[in-house]
């Protein structure tokens, strides 16, 4: 089955779309033997020895997948400006009213897994959207990188990863609620990598960043980040020492939620939607926690955050102050809620009361 406008991929692959428990996963394979295997013989051996040396200074999988994805969580950034423009939102409630899908989250899901798709066949992408296998329209395939990221270096450890090893979770419009609603600066798109189970790379595009400084701003901004290497886009900035200000959920908050809020004694409580949005916030020094004690956040809305907020020496984990882990069959939901710090990860932590950790202890 051919899910996605894939034609111009080399006919020795083929994308399988899984769909299991309200996921999109996208992974392409290889069926045929038609791989290029040249042998080393007389002058072919000439050849294969060029080939390797023009290979190890090409740059690594994961920082031209993290120049494209980049390239293409603008676009995605596009396409949500450009359906909130048009006006039909088109809004579908998931599990509930508090659970949306627009046409937005559809079209950026779209365009950012088969662009991805088509440049990285052999990468699993893994969507939030559940969506019926059909093509892509062109219009939505994003083909270019940027040339900033790519001239960046690999660190080391990464620099030997192949595609197949490479896991991309997408959250196409991260804060969907706050987007019907208007509230336009808590909505990102998410592209998180993961390898071997670790989030070690993240796009973040915040599609009307600036909007409220009126008509003539440039709307818009991409922060991206690779463990090892850093983390860029914007001002890190820290809240001062000794401010507790927490940032949390506006739309799924419970008693959990507040009961743990409430125990990290803030000095102020941000309430605001999206996971992307509250990890900027963390970044900028506008809060100095991110406290989300429920299930309900998934590995789509914490990978790509996870990864930028780490490259910064930050943490995100779960309440009992475990990580996450980010392999292709992980379970989607984190079920232990979210816990992330720029700094003082360990105050926060020790403030989370039993009765939250006893509530949310996983199997
Ligand atoms: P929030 O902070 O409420 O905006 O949530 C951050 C991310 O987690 C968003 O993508 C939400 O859709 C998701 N999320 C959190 N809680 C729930 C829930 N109870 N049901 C569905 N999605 C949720
Ligand atoms: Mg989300
Ligand atoms: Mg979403």
């Amino acid at each position: 089955m051919v899910p996605m406008a894939l034609s111009d991929i080399e006919s020795a692959v083929i994308c399988t779309l899984v769909q299991s428990g309200g996921l999109t996963d996208i992974s392409v394979r290889e069926t045929t033997g038609s791989c290029r295997n040249e042998k080393s013989e007389g002058a072919g051996g000439h050849v294969l020895k060029k080939r390797a040396e023009e290979m190890s200074s090409s740059p690594a999988v994961l920082m031209r997948l993290m120049a494209s994805a980049f390239s293409v969580a603008e676009k995605a950034g596009d396409v949500v400006r450009s359906v909130l423009k048009a006006g039909d939102l088109d809004v579908v409630a998931k599990t509930g009213a508090n659970d949306l899908q627009t046409k937005a989250d559809r079209l950026a899901q779209q365009s950012i897994c088969a662009s991805l798709a088509r440049k990285f066949p052999r990468i699993t992408i893994i969507g939030e959207e559940d969506l019926p296998s059909q093509e892509v329209e062109e219009e939505l395939i994003e083909s270019r990188h940027s040339e900033e990221v790519l001239a960046q270096p690999c660190p080391p450890e990464y620099s030997s990863a192949r595609e197949e090893e490479l896991v991309v979770w997408v959250d196409p419009l991260d804060g969907t609620k706050e987007y019907t609603e208007g509230l336009l600066d808590h909505v990102t798109v998410l592209i998180g990598v993961a390898y071997e189970g670790r989030a070690i790379g993240g796009v973040i595009n915040q599609p009307f960043y600036n909007y409220e400084m009126g008509p003539g701003a440039v709307l818009g901004r991409t922060i991206w980040g690779v463990l090892g290497l850093g983390a860029f886009g914007f001002d890190l900035r820290e809240v001062p020492a000794g401010q507790h200000i927490v940032t949390t959920t506006r739309s799924h908050s419970n008693k959990l939620v507040t009961d743990c809020v409430d125990a990290m004694r803030p000095h102020k409580v941000i309430r605001v939607g999206g996971a992307g949005n509250k990890i900027i916030q963390l970044i900028e020094g506008k809060a100095s926690a991110y406290v989300f004690a429920s299930p309900g956040c998934k590995k789509w809305d914490t990978c790509a955050p996870e990864a930028i907020l780490h490259a910064v020496g930050g943490k995100l984990a779960d309440v009992h102050g475990n990580s996450y882990t980010y392999h292709r069959d992980v379970q989607h939901m984190n079920a232990a809620g979210v816990l992330a710090t720029l700094r003082d990860f360990d105050y926060y932590a020790s403030r989370v009361p039993a009765s939250v950790k006893l509530a949310l202890l996983t199997a």
